[in-house]
């Protein structure tokens, strides 16, 4: 398989750590960024380091940026710079465009130029930490789409130890469908319908968001 290629545009915190997780992946990644200090830090880093105004669609093209599997434009508080770069890379021709939005304004603004991935990564960040101290019990959830999610809950409620999912009429009774559960160090992937369930056991749900959260506050 051929090295995943992607460019990240700014070098901030985000673009940092973004650009971290792909070469710890195995990925090719180039990093642009306007400010010498932030391109020095990760010159031993990145595949290639480059100083530039990526406003300046010359650099751009010279960089070849069309031929990127993958653009992150991670530019923070200069919005009208973070605009102007994805409407150049969107009209050189990259296929995946992912953009960070400072805004729901920004968001709507990189929406209409038709970046395919639009993150707010603190807000985003925010509602998850918020959930979680909501509930105890949700360990960790991934939306998959806007009706449903799949989630990690912690069995805390009595009402279902020493019972088994077949037992429990789990599946009709809860609308959920059980993809595996943990028991301390121990993943079981597709249990066993007849697998009794033990206090502090975890179970990883997929199902409908409301099912899912009601089934959540049974524990607690
Ligand atoms: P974060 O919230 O991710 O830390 P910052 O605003 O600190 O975001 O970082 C954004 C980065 O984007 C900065 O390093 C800045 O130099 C860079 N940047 C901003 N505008 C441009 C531009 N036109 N071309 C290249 N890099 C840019």
């Amino acid at each position: 398989m051929t090295k995943q290629n992607f460019a990240i545009i700014g070098l901030g915190r985000f673009g940092g750590s973004i650009c971290q997780t792909l070469i710890s992946a195995g990925a090719e990644v180039l990093v642009i960024d306007k400010d010498e200090a932030r391109i020095n830090d990760y010159k031993n880093i990145a595949t290639q380091a480059v100083i530039a105004d990526a406003q300046d669609e010359n650099t751009l093209k010279a960089l070849g940026i069309r031929n990127f599997d993958h653009v992150v434009i991670a530019i923070g508080e200069d919005i009208q710079a973070s605009i102007l770069v994805t409407l150049m890379v969107k009209e050189l021709g990259v296929k995946y465009v992912t953009a960070k939005a400072q805004n729901e304004y920004h968001a709507r603004v990189l929406t209409k130029l038709g970046v395919d991935k639009v993150v707010h990564p603190e807000r985003d960040m925010g509602v998850r930490i918020g959930r979680n101290l909501i509930s105890k019990n949700m360990l960790d959830y991934l939306d998959l789409s806007s009706d449903i999610k799949v989630a990690e809950i912690r069995i805390t409620s009595k009402k279902f130890v020493d019972k088994s999912l077949e037992a429990l009429n789990f599946r009709s009774k809860y609308a959920l469908n059980v993809i595996a559960i943990r028991r301390e160090k121990k993943v079981e992937i597709a249990p066993q319908a007849t697998m009794a369930l033990e206090l502090g056991d975890s179970l990883l749900v997929v199902g409908r968001k409301k099912d899912v959260d009601n089934f959540d506050k049974l524990m607690e």
